[in-house]
C-alpha cells in the first residue's frame, strides 16, 4: 500500500507550489461559473491542462479567454449538458480525451442543480428527477466513460462535490440533499471499488457556503457580499487533485476548516 499523507491530512489548509499541477490532466464539470470555474482557473495557474465541461459554451470561453491570460493553450473546451446528455455524447468527450491528452489526473464533479427548496409533499417530480440526474447519474456516468483514461494515470484522483446537508439532512432541501448524500455514498463506494493498485483516488469535498449563483438562488435574501468568493476556496481542491493528496481515498473534506460533519448546519449549504 503506498504510503499516503495520512489521516491527519487537511487540504484545506494546504498551499501549493507554484508548479504543483505541472503535466496533469484535468476534468471539471460546471467549469463555466462559480466554483468551477475558480478551481479550472487554478489548475491552470499551477501548471495543470484542463478541460473544461459545461452547459453553456459562452461562459466557457469566458473561462478559456481567462485561463490563455494566465498560461497560454492550458485549457480545451468540451460542451456537454449532463441533463440531456447522451451515450454517444459521453464516448466523443472519452474519444476527444483520448486522443488529445491519451490519460486522465483528475476529474472533479463540480456541475449541480439545486432544484426548489419545498416540503416533500410539494416537490415536483419532474424537477426531482432533473436534480438527480443532474447530480448523480451523470456524474456515474461521467465516471464510467472516463475510466479508462483515468486508468492510465499513474496518481489519478475522482472528486465529488458534497454539501453539509449531504451529510446531515435539512427540511426543505428535497432532492438536492438526497442527491449530496447519494453523491457521499457513489464516492465511498468507488473508493472501495478502485482501492487495489494501481489505485484511483476517490474523495468527496464540501465547499462550504461561497459566492456564487446557487447560494444567492438559495438564499435570496441572505446578503451574499458578505461570503467567501470561490477563489477563496481552491486550496482544498489543488491538495486533492494534485499529488499533495496521493494515496488518500475513500474520505470526505470541507474547504472551510471549521467545518465538520457533527457541527452545526445552520444557514449552511
Ligand atoms: P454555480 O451555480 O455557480 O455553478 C454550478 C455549475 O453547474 C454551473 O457552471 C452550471 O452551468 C453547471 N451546471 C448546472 N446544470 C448543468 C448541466 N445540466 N450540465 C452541465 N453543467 C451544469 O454554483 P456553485 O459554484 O456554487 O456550485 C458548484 C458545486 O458546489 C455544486 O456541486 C454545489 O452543489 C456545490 N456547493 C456549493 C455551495 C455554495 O455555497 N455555493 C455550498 C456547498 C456545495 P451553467 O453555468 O451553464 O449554468
Amino acid at each position: 500500500m503506498a504510503v499516503g499523507p495520512g489521516e491527519s491530512f487537511e487540504p484545506a489548509r494546504h498551499v501549493a507550489k507554484s508548479d504543483e499541477l505541472a503535466g496533469r490532466i484535468i476534468a471539471i464539470t460546471g467549469a463555466g461559473d462559480g466554483i468551477g470555474k475558480a478551481v479550472a482557473l487554478a489548475c491552470v495557474r499551477y501548471g495543470a491542462q484542463v478541460i473544461l465541461i459545461g452547459r453553456t459554451v459562452r461562459k466557457l470561453e469566458v473561462v478559456h479567454a481567462e485561463s490563455e491570460r494566465i498560461r497560454p493553450d492550458a485549457v480545451s473546451i468540451a460542451p456537454l449538458d449532463l441533463e440531456k446528455a447522451v451515450a454517444s455524447n459521453y464516448d466523443e468527450l472519452a474519444a476527444a480525451i483520448e486522443t488529445r491528452y491519451g490519460r486522465l489526473d483528475g476529474l472533479l464533479h463540480n456541475a449541480a442543480l439545486l432544484g426548489t427548496l419545498t416540503p416533500i409533499e410539494h416537490q415536483d417530480v419532474q424537477t426531482w428527477m432533473r436534480v438527480m440526474h443532474v447530480n448523480v447519474t451523470a456524474p456515474f456516468i461521467l465516471t464510467q466513460t472516463l475510466l479508462p483514461a483515468l486508468r492510465r494515470s499513474a496518481d489519478a484522483s475522482i472528486l465529488f462535490t458534497t454539501s453539509t446537508v449531504g451529510r446531515k439532512a435539512r427540511a426543505y432541501w428535497g432532492a438536492y440533499a438526497v442527491s449530496k448524500f447519494a453523491v457521499e455514498g457513489l464516492s465511498q463506494l468507488l473508493a472501495d471499488e478502485l482501492e487495489r493498485p494501481p489505485q484511483i483516488r476517490v474523495n468527496a469535498l464540501n465547499p462550504g457556503r461561497t459566492r456564487t449563483m446557487m447560494r444567492r438562488q438559495a438564499y435570496p435574501a441572505e446578503n451574499i457580499e458578505t461570503l467567501p468568493l470561490p477563489e477563496e476556496k481552491v486550496a482544498a481542491y489543488l491538495a486533492l487533485l494534485g499529488p499533495a493528496g496521493r494515496s488518500v481515498t475513500g474520505r470526505s473534506f470541507d474547504c472551510d476548516i471549521s467545518d465538520s460533519i457533527s457541527g452545526s448546519v445552520s444557514g449552511r449549504k
